[in-house]
């Protein structure tokens, strides 16, 4: 198919969502969090409130937690604050570390340092292993790290490193450490909980801390934390420092016959996660997740884009990063913003020198092709010419499945 049939689709296809009005104030949202919500969710946020003590909001979390139980495939509670994602981190940090805990601190970006800087506010002794942006965090190096420090009885991990669109392989990272006096793994999911896979319990994860706005398709507002048993023993043999973030507490009023939540909880994101969950548990949604990221990596390497994580093994189901060869990257975002497609910038040091685009909502064939479509236009005349055969590139990875 020619690249001008595939323009004249993607004109037709941007034209349905404008009329559909998907596209928020003529822009379509695709930055990694917060991500698009549907109508459904956005209808559920919009119910008329309900008291947060009482029988019906008592459902309305019960039916929360066993969604999110299926979800993890794990038991026990998740304790779920009105925050953003740092607030579940910190949450983590204030209730697993203090002064004097030994904790090893693994980070490939800017994530992995940010859930390293908050630990180490609570005063803990920090052994820091650092992985280049752009790579996923081997195993072997983590295993390395806990050999030579005995005394740690803390890892912190990112799973999905949403500045530079890494995917790490949490089971085979904790699988490789040794059995004997393993540290509690303390895990930030924030940007892959509900996109990509993640059971906790099967992989030994202690402490796992997420977020409403990305993987969960949710308005942002909520900050969630899951323990496994060995977690929940070691929390409750330590005296929380903070009163709001103590998970003990928490957890008490999370195990009543009718579960409650200590203070007020923002009961209408509850509604409208409760919505969402029913999306993110549907058959085949992981697939999909990974099946549109293939897709979208095949067709920004025809355009002549480079990916930022070179191992595809590593290349996020639910982000993806990467710039342009000419060193346009920063034009090429401002054109595509100047077409009402909203990306992410990069973070950090890569603040100018990456794209990111997210495909953690409901990204299929559509999507896919307005985004690439998009970047197409915005490339700009001359690097335009070195753009290959995107549509069939894309489509092709896509059919592979
Ligand atoms: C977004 C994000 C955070 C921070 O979440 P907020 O909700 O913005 O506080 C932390 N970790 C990862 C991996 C993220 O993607």
């Amino acid at each position: 198919m020619s690249k001008k049939y595939f323009l004249r689709l993607y004109n037709l296809i941007l034209g349905t969502y404008l009329r559909k009005g998907m596209l928020f104030l003529n822009k379509y949202l695709m930055t990694p969090g917060p991500v698009p919500v549907s109508t459904e969710v956005s209808l559920a946020g919009a119910r008329a409130l309900i008291g947060h003590r009482g029988r019906e909001f008592s459902a309305l979390f019960s039916g929360i937690e066993t969604k999110l139980s299926r979800l993890l495939r794990s038991g026990g509670c998740t304790v779920i604050f009105p925050s953003s994602g740092t607030g579940a981190l910190e949450s983590l940090a204030v209730n697993f570390t203090g002064p004097g805990t030994k904790v090893i601190s693994v980070s490939c970006g800017v994530f992995g340092d940010r859930f390293r800087e908050i630990t180490a506010l609570t005063g803990a002794e920090m052994i820091n292993v650092d992985v280049t942006p752009g790579e996923g965090v081997q195993p072997a190096v983590v295993a390395d790290a806990v050999k030579a420090n005995p005394g740690a009885s803390v890892l912190l991990l990112t799973q999905n490193e949403t500045a530079t669109g890494v995917f790490n392989r949490l089971d085979e990272i904790i699988a490789a450490l040794p059995k004997d006096n393993r540290p509690l793994v303390l895990a930030d999911g924030v940007s892959s909980i509900g996109a990509m896979p993640c059971f906790p319990e099967a992989w030994g994860i202690d402490g796992l801390a997420f977020a409403s706005q990305k993987g969960l398709l949710t308005p942002p507002g909520l900050g969630l934390v899951w323990l496994s048993k060995r977690g929940w023993d070691a929390v409750s043999k330590r005296k929380c420092p903070s009163y709001y973030f103590d998970l003990s507490r928490q957890k008490k009023d999370l195990e009543r016959e009718a579960p409650e939540n200590p203070y007020t909880p923002p009961v209408s994101l509850y509604f409208a996660l409760d919505a969402a969950l029913d999306a993110v548990l549907a058959d085949g949604w992981l697939e999909l997740r990974a099946r549109a990221a293939r897709a979208f990596a095949a067709g920004l390497e025809a355009l002549g884009f480079t990916l930022l994580v070179k191992d595809a093994k590593f290349r996020s189901p639910g982000v993806t990063a990467f710039y342009h060869p000419s060193g346009a990257t920063k034009e090429i975002e401002k054109n595509l913003k100047g077409l009402g497609i909203e990306p992410a910038g990069g973070q950090g040091e890569l603040k100018d020198r990456l794209l990111r685009i997210s495909h953690y909502h409901d990204v299929r064939w559509p999507e896919i092709t307005l985004a690439l479509g998009g970047l197409y236009a915005a490339l700009g005349d001359e690097n335009r010419k070195g753009s290959g055969d995107f549509m069939r590139a894309a489509f092709e990875a896509w059919e592979a499945k």
